[in-house]
């Protein structure tokens, strides 16, 4: 019964969406993407139930862990950092938005290449500089491209952004608007397929659908706070 108050937040959080979409004018459509860590496989089940087909997880072994006790065909989204050593899990995820370096590119490649299906992926920007969030800096993101477009085992899908937590609107129209503009250069440099924009969560979604977000990923204001 923990999740009884699902459906009824989640209307809520639909009309702030598209009311933000429309203010910001891009466009786009937005998928939720229910963020389940730490919660049991019921959470799963509650957004699916919900009507909510994209579930994110932050650690992978938790993610496997939860493809196991779940029945419901939802999309399996990794949302956190995927260590080297971890990448040949990533062809169970529909879809990778942590690739915050060239090495992990590579090595999510070769999965790919392995199995003869290129792997989803999104390359995560740091566009703050913050030193605690992982990616590439939009310098960085720039001369990663060549490399990054010859990898025929992954599919370059978007890019990912977090912002600074708590952060002043101001900042984080920056940082969204940021990743935003990564987005577009990614695909000018010869990568059309990048069009997802995967930014904002609970407490900053809003501002990010403005700046364009095509994805929100959403815990805490759909389950409640994590314990
Ligand atoms: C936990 C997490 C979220 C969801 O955070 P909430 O504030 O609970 O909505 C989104 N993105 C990433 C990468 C996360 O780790």
């Amino acid at each position: 019964m923990q999740f009884a108050a699902l459906p009824e937040r989640l209307v809520a959080i639909r009309a702030a969406i598209d009311a933000a979409a429309r203010r910001g004018g891009h466009g786009q459509a937005v998928r939720i993407v229910a963020v389940t860590k730490t919660h049991g496989p019921e959470a799963v089940d509650a957004a699916f139930q919900a009507g909510l087909g994209d579930v994110g997880e932050n650690r992978v072994q938790e993610a496997l862990d939860k493809m196991g006790q779940v029945t419901a065909s939802v999309r399996w989204h990794l949302i956190g950092h995927l260590q080297r050593n971890k990448a040949r899990h990533s062809d169970r995820f529909d879809l990778v938005h942590s690739v915050d370096s060239l090495r992990l590119a590579d090595a999510i490649h070769e999965v790919g290449v392995k199995r003869g299906r290129p792997i989803p992926v999104l390359l995560q920007v740091n566009v703050s500089g913050e030193g605690t969030k992982g990616g590439f800096s939009p310098a960085e993101l720039q001369r990663a491209v060549g490399p990054v477009a010859v990898l025929d085992g992954i599919t370059v899908c978007g890019v990912m952004t977090m912002a600074p937590f708590g952060a002043p609107e101001s900042v984080l129209r920056t940082v969204f608007g940021g990743a935003r503009e990564c987005g577009r250069m990614l695909r000018d440099a010869g990568i059309p397929s990048a069009t997802e924009l995967s930014m904002g969560m609970s407490g900053d979604y809003e501002v990010a659908v403005e700046e364009g977000a095509t994805m929100i990923r959403l815990g805490t204001i759909l389950f409640g706070e994590r314990h």
